[in-house]
């Protein structure tokens, strides 16, 4: 049984001097992530190094369904670690390990001896003759192949003996916290979780806002997006979300201007309600599931419409992505099963039937100075009575 995991972590060791953050962000982030699962961890690093060890009984595939989420993680080798002393326990303690790992041994490999350790008697290449000798004597259905072996079994000898053979993939980016923060805009849909997903995987931590039309969008349609935080929070950590009323500013919208310029116009407070909770809470952008020409809200004119009334950058990571591949990704990180529940949006219940694709800014701005008595206390009241939630992954 493995009892420790080897910890491997890629773009961030490039890092130079700003290693020690990444490094220390990542250990908290795993620190995190391990929270949930069964049993109890020790986090220790030695010479860049991160090991996760098991202290008693826990639950294997609990944790590595935690670690393969934790961004800034390139790969998770599960690793037998024991004590180092002499060639002989050294070469017991690697037959057990083969004999444990592989029931089948009709298998080709390869030793690879490495020595932090260099007072060991013997040199790397020496161990992995040893080490090889010994492998091909005990199990003789084996044979060595150092170009592509089957098994590359990797023998450590640092402060302790290290054992392990198998990577399992991580999912690679930044550890979440070391580039700012941001706030997207999520939405019950399939895009906005996907692109919470794709911020944070470059270490940015999120918050969220979301907007409602109670009682045109249910209870159960909040539900779902705190759901859909919940999935996401799996991989950024905890997310603030702001659970925004927008029911009398959409009701005001739609009596005051054109119905073909509803969705722009709607979409344009939405923007400046989450600009001023990204702004309190110093976040350096603002995040949307966009795509070019997904909807007639997201042609370019129509993006160009709702990103005028920002100040702070919007990013829109899903900007050149096909609806395929967004759907692929939302089912790799499981939100798209909560993504398709049916429950009514607040965009879809006061849709135009033929929205204007090409939004004309002088149209849509002399349109909104129809709004001009209410709007400011609209928006000053949505703010107000904003509900704040604080979401954990479960
Ligand atoms: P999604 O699948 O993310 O809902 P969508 O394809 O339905 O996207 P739109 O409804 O046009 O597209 O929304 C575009 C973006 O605007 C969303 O990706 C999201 O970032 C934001 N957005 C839309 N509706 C809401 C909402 N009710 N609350 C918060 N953000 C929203
Ligand atoms: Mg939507």
């Amino acid at each position: 049984m493995f009892q420790a995991f080897l910890i491997k972590y890629g773009e961030i060791a490039i890092k130079g001097k700003n290693r020690h953050v990444f490094e220390e962000a990542l250990i908290r982030n795993i620190e995190q992530a391990l929270k949930p699962v069964e049993g109890e961890f020790e986090i220790t690093t030695e010479r860049g190094r991160i090991y996760v060890t098991a202290v008693g009984d826990y639950d294997y595939d609990e944790t590595i369904g935690a670690l393969t989420k934790v961004f800034g993680i390139v790969g998770i080798c599960p690793m037998w670690q024991v004590e180092l002393s002499d060639m002989e326990q050294m070469a017991k303690d690697v037959l057990a390990y083969v004999d444990d790992v592989y029931p089948d041994k009709h298998k080709s490999f390869k030793v690879l001896a490495r020595r932090a350790d260099k007072s060991f008697p013997l040199d790397s290449q020496e161990i992995n003759r040893e080490l090889g000798g010994v492998i091909l004597e005990a199990y003789p259905e084996m044979h060595v192949d150092v170009h592509h072996p089957e098994i590359l079994l990797n023998v450590e000898l640092r402060n302790k003996l290290n054992i392990y053979s198998e990577v399992i993939p991580g999912p690679g980016g930044m550890p979440v916290g070391t580039a700012g923060k941001a706030m997207l805009l999520l939405s019950g849909g399939i895009d906005s979780p996907v692109a919470g997903y794709m911020i944070a995987k470059r270490g940015v931590t999120i918050e969220a806002t979301y907007f409602h039309a109670p009682p045109y969008t249910s209870e159960r349609a909040k539900q779902k997006v705190v759901d859909l935080a919940k999935i996401v929070a799996r991989y950024s950590g905890p997310i603030r979300l702001n659970i925004v009323n927008f029911t009398d500013i959409q009701l005001y919208i739609y009596d005051k201007c054109p119905h073909d310029e509803l969705t722009i116009i709607m979409r344009r407070y939405m923007m400046k309600i989450a600009e001023h909770f990204a702004k309190e809470s110093d976040c350096l952008g603002l995040v949307t599931g966009e795509s070019i020409g997904q909807v007639a809200s997201q042609t370019m004119k129509s993006l160009m419409a709702t990103n005028e009334v920002c100040t702070l950058p919007v990013y829109r990571p899903l900007i050149a992505f096909d609806k395929n591949d967004i759907i692929a990704i939302s089912e790799k990180i499981d939100t798209y099963e909560t993504s398709i529940l049916p429950y009514e949006d607040c965009c879809t219940i006061f849709v135009a039937k033929h929205p204007v694709t090409k939004p004309n800014l002088n149209i849509i701005r002399r349109s909104e100075r129809n709004l001009s008595e209410k709007i400011d206390e609209l928006v000053e009241t949505a703010i107000r009575t904003t509900e704040t939630i604080k979401v954990e992954a479960e």
